[in-house]
């Protein structure tokens, strides 16, 4: 993916909350349907980070219009991902076109192969959450407790090459944002 790319905005599934997406990461503006935080288990993370947007204005959540439904479904039988389809699928692709059609660039975050086909029968963008940069690693640093060096968690020896203590392991969960923004 390109530099900083000019999206107008952003429609987020369920599985991209569940994935460790963080809307305040983003500086697009982002959409989401009912369905998808009923989703979401409630006082989860995932649920939480919804709920925080949300209520930060962040988020926008909108229910799609029963005429896109109905379109939705037509492109889904004619692309053979009919019975593939949640109902959370379709509202997403729903609100999509229905958002398209008032003159906005939507682009679906999904990883979900049927969503991506349907978006595509019917011009609309998608990216998947890798393509947007955000990735959640387990990140295992080896560190001595004593000097504080760090060593790369290949490092054969149990002990500080220096000051000899014995070495620790840490495993940190890490977001890795694009963008210039760090996440250490
Ligand atoms: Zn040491």
């Amino acid at each position: 993916m390109g530099n900083s790319p000019h999206w107008q905005l952003l429609i987020l599934d369920a599985s991209a909350f569940i994935m460790g997406y963080e809307p305040s990461n983003i500086k697009t503006k982002q959409f989401s349907v009912p369905s998808v935080l009923r989703e979401l288990i409630p006082e989860s993370t995932p649920w939480i980070r919804f709920m925080i947007a949300l209520e930060g204005c962040l988020l926008q959540v909108q229910a799609p219009t029963e005429s896109y439904l109905k379109e939705v479904e037509k492109a889904s039988v004619k692309v053979g991902e009919g019975k593939k389809l949640s109902d959370t699928d379709r509202d997403i692709l729903a609100l999509a076109l229905e958002l398209k059609d008032r003159g906005k660039e939507p682009v679906i975050v999904s990883d979900d192969y049927s969503i991506q086909n349907i978006a595509e029968s019917k011009g609309i963008r998608y990216i998947s959450l890798s393509t947007l940069g955000i990735r959640y690693l387990l990140k295992r640093t080896l560190y001595c407790p004593a000097c504080y060096r760090r060593y790369p968690s290949s490092y054969i020896s149990e002990t500080c090459r220096v000051c000899g203590t014995k070495l620790r392991r840490r495993t940190t969960r890490k977001t890795l944002a694009t963008r210039g923004e760090k996440g250490e």
